[in-house]
Parts: structure tokens; C-alpha cells; sequence
């Protein structure tokens, strides 16, 4: 501990939690039950039932503003992975030697359940769903926990699970020290959250990497094996976990990969089995990895190969990720709200026609995005954008100079956006919302984004 750490005189540890949302909350609650004096400062308001929660278990708080005079001197800082660490009052904490963790590295201290953890640029949410549905389905006792469903420590203090399926993102994995993954999950790593990594990407692979600190031999390491800089960067970290990765098609060693009979292969010390890939309930090749890796996780927890088969059978998807939002006048609208940066929106395109048949929505809040990964498909695929955002000035630019061929309209609202894309499509097409971007120009979440997005179809439905 720091010479500058601070305990009252019953030497009880103070642990100061910054951000109340669900992780901060949900560590709070943990420090509390676990005898600590705590505090938790909000610079925003914090949602009423959160407030709540506080408040009937004796946990003092304070929003809108922080107290330096009541953070800096505690202990231990749990920080929300929203707040980031340039932030001034992170910036005072770190300048006074007070170590900062993550909800997540404070939750796994105090269980010692297994940790499926999983991480990557694109596809985490997707994995993460299907590998708990695929336990919860085997009967076996597991939880989601990290960027989705209930906060770890939450849990951890109030309704512990044997297993929990983890969603881990880069910037949770930034402040985890000594928490260990018993499977880790890497699902891929292109260049996203830039304007938070200095524009560097080695800083953004470094902290997906944290995954595999402290993995042990009996620990295993899920991987996407045809992944440029995942390949490049193993070259250079040192791992005691097994490995396992996958791949489209088999390469030496690879766990998963698809068949020349287009069936999933999944190979493990378990044994080896196959599933005819069209019967895999996601569709697309990124979903083929996110199954792979899914199914792959499952066999290393010793589910029952039938129970694996039919849950990446029976799987519902989830939403705001290629879901269908309905179909008008023989237009088909999808919403892929959740693609905010453009290797997912590449994805999304992928699994398009090839006969210029979709109208793209793009645009939001820009992340640093470059557009060139996307052309050729857009090119291919693409019949009309649809820009949709507060400043659209990037896209109509870099689209209007490298794909003059195809209209875009720039429209800065959800109804302007829709009334475009009716005009632009006729029967047969596909009008696509995978916009590239964050939702935070228009909307309050990309949730919010798909939400009335598919109520604006719903409504076009019943003109
Ligand atoms: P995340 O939680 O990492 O943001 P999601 O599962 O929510 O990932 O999917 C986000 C978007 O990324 C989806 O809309 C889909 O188009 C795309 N996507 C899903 N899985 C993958 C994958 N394995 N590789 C690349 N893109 C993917």
C-alpha cells in the first residue's frame, strides 16, 4: 500500500468509487457488505433507482461535483470504465500514488467462481449472450456480468453464481491487475475508441491484452487465429493459458474451423464434433466466429455436446445487431444500431447482396473513423447513404470524392433519415442502419438509435 493511502483509526480500508452507474453502484454495494468505509462521488446525477439502492444500504454519496477533500483520501479508488483517466479528478487521484481499479478486478477479489471473459473489438455482446445461453441452457449456474446484464460486484455481494460470462471492454481492462480469466475470449481487434488511445493503436491492443495477465496453465485462451494484429501481437506476450483459436477455414492447429462440407468443426480435449453450419442460428461469417468461439468455450466447460448443438441452434440473437426491423412494400429495414465503428458496419455490408441493392445509413458521432475500409463494399453493394448525423460534413466529403456514383442525402434527424431511405429504395432492397458511429450526436444510446429506429418502420408499416 502507498504512503498515502488512508485508513480511520479502526484501520478500516476506505474505498472511494467514481461514477454511479451500474458497475460503480454494484461495487459500492460489494465494499460495503465487505465491511469497508465507502463513498461514491458522481460528477453527473445518478439514476433514482441507483440512488436508492445507495441510500437503503447507508452508503453516502454525493452528485453533481466531486469532493476532493472525500476521495483523495481513500485508500482505493473503483473508477466506471465511462470516466476516463484524463479526467482532472482521476488525474489528482493518480498524482497522489492512490491505486485505481475497475469494478470488474474488485468484484473477482472476493469469488472464486469461474471467469469467462470475453473481449475484442467487434462481436463481445453477441459471444457473450450465446455462451451464457448456451450454459444456462446445460444447467449449469452462470450469469452475465461486465457491459451487460447486472454489475459483477453486485452479484459477487448479493447473488453469487458458480460462473460468470464476462464482457469485458478495453476500458475496463485498463485498470485490472490481478484478476485472472479461467477462459479468455478474443474475438478480434481493429481500430475503435481512437480518440481515447491518443490515436495510438498499440496503447488500445495493449489494454485488450490484459486479459491474459495472470492466466495460469489450467487456463485456456480463445482466439481469432486469422486476426493480423492479434498474430503479431502474440508474437510478443508470454502466455501459460492452452490455446485455442479459430479460423474460416482449418489451418494447422486450429480448435474451430469451418469443413469443405461447410459443417463448424469444434476440437478440443473434449473431443471433436461438427454442426452443418447452416443450422447455426446466426448467420453471417462474423456470427460463424462468434460461434466458434462460443461453442469452443462451452466445450471447455464440459457442456454435453448435444446441449452445445442445440443452443447454437435455438440461439435468438440479440438486439440492435442485424435485427430485423420489418419488412415494408418489399423493402427490408435492419437494424445495426450497435455497429458504431466501421469494422462492424464492414461486417454488416458483408453479409449484404452484391447487386447495389442496399440503402446505408451512416453517421453519428464520428470516433476517428476511416472510411477506405468500407469503400469496396460500398462500392459493390451500396445503392444510396443516407448520412445521419448533427455534423455529416466527413461522409458526404470522403463519399461524395471516392464513390461519386452514388447519392448521398444529409439529413440530421431519425424522421428526415427514414423519409430518405423510403425515396431511395424500391421493392427488393434493403435499407441498412449500421452507421459507423456513436449515437450521442441524435440519441441518447445506440439503443435508443435502434429503438426508434424500429418504431419508425413499425410506423411506416401502418401508413
Ligand atoms: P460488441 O459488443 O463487441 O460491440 P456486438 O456483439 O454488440 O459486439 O456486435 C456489434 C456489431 O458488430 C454488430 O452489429 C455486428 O454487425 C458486428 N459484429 C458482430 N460480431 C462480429 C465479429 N465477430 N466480427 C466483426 N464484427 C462483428
Amino acid at each position: 500500500m502507498s504512503a498515502n493511502t488512508y485508513k480511520d483509526s479502526n484501520n478500516t480500508p476506505r474505498l472511494v468509487v467514481l461514477g454511479g452507474g451500474e458497475s460503480g453502484v454494484g461495487a459500492a454495494i460489494l465494499a460495503k457488505a465487505k465491511g469497508m468505509d465507502v463513498f461514491l462521488s458522481d460528477a453527473g446525477t445518478l439514476a433514482p433507482h441507483y440512488a436508492d439502492e445507495l441510500r437503503r444500504r447507508g452508503i453516502p454519496f454525493e452528485e453533481g461535483g466531486h469532493t476532493p477533500a472525500l476521495i483523495l483520501n481513500a485508500t482505493e479508488v473503483v473508477k466506471s470504465p465511462g470516466i476516463p483517466p484524463t479526467a482532472p479528478m482521476v488525474a489528482e487521484i493518480a498524482a497522489k500514488g492512490i491505486p485505481v481499479i475497475s469494478e470488474i478486478e474488485f468484484g473477482g477479489r472476493y469469488t472464486t467462481s469461474r471467469m469467462i471473459c470475453i473481449t475484442g473489438s467487434n462481436g463481445k455482446t453477441t459471444t457473450t449472450m450465446l455462451i451464457h445461453h448456451i450454459l444456462r441452457s446445460a444447467g449449469i449456474d452462470a450469469s452475465l456480468a461486465g457491459n451487460v446484464g447486472r454489475s459483477l460486484a453486485w452479484q459477487v455481494a448479493e447473488e453469487p453464481h458458480d460462473v460468470y460470462v464476462v464482457e469485458l471492454s478495453s476500458f475496463q481492462l485498463e485498470n485490472m491487475y490481478d484478476f485472472r480469466a479461467n477462459i479468455a475470449v478474443m474475438m478480434n481487434i481493429t481500430p475503435d475508441h481512437m480518440d481515447r488511445y491518443e490515436y495510438k493503436m498499440e496503447n488500445y491492443v495493449r489494454a485488450k491484452f490484459r486479459i491474459l495477465q495472470n492466466q495460469q496453465t489450467s487456463d485456456a485462451f480463445i482466439y481469432w487465429e486469422d486476426d493480423p494484429v492479434i498474430r503479431r501481437q502474440l508474437e510478443q506476450v508470454v502466455t501459460e493459458a492452452r490455446r485455442f483459436p479459430f479460423a474460416e477455414y482449418e489451418e494447422a492447429g486450429a480448435a474451430a474451423f469451418l469443413d469443405a462440407d461447410g459443417r463448424m468443426v469444434l476440437r478440443t480435449p473434449a473431443g471433436e464434433f461438427d454442426i452443418p453450419r447452416d443450422d447455426l442460428a446466426l448467420k453471417g461469417l462474423h456470427n460463424l466466429f462468434n460461434s466458434m468461439a462460443a461453442g469452443l468455450s462451452a466445450c471447455l466447460m464440459d457442456v454435453r455436446k448435444d446441449d452445445i448443438r442445440r443452443a447454437l441452434c435455438d440461439f435468438e440473437g440479440v438486439p440492435h445487431r442485424l435485427e430485423n426491423a420489418g419488412t415494408v412494400n418489399g423493402v427490408r429495414w435492419i437494424n445495426d444500431s450497435k455497429a458504431t465503428n466501421v469494422n462492424s458496419c464492414w461486417y454488416a455490408l458483408e453479409s449484404m447482396p452484391d447487386n447495389r441493392s442496399t440503402v446505408l445509413i451512416l453517421g453519428g458521432k464520428d470516433k476517428g473513423n476511416d472510411y477506405s475500409e468500407i469503400l469496396p463494399l460500398v462500392r459493390r453493394k451500396v445503392k444510396a447513404i443516407v448520412a445521419m448525423g448533427k455534423d455529416n460534413a466527413k461522409i458526404l466529403d470522403y463519399f461524395g470524392k471516392e464513390a461519386p456514383g452514388i447519392p448521398v442525402a444529409d439529413t440530421h434527424s431519425l424522421d428526415s433519415a427514414v423519409e430518405a431511405c423510403r425515396a431511395a429504395a424500391s421493392g427488393g432492397d434493403t435499407v441498412l442502419l449500421s452507421p459507423c458511429c456513436a449515437s450521442f450526436d441524435l440519441f441518447k444510446s445506440y439503443e435508443d438509435r435502434g429503438d426508434r429506429f424500429k418504431a419508425a418502420v413499425k410506423a411506416l408499416t401502418e401508413k
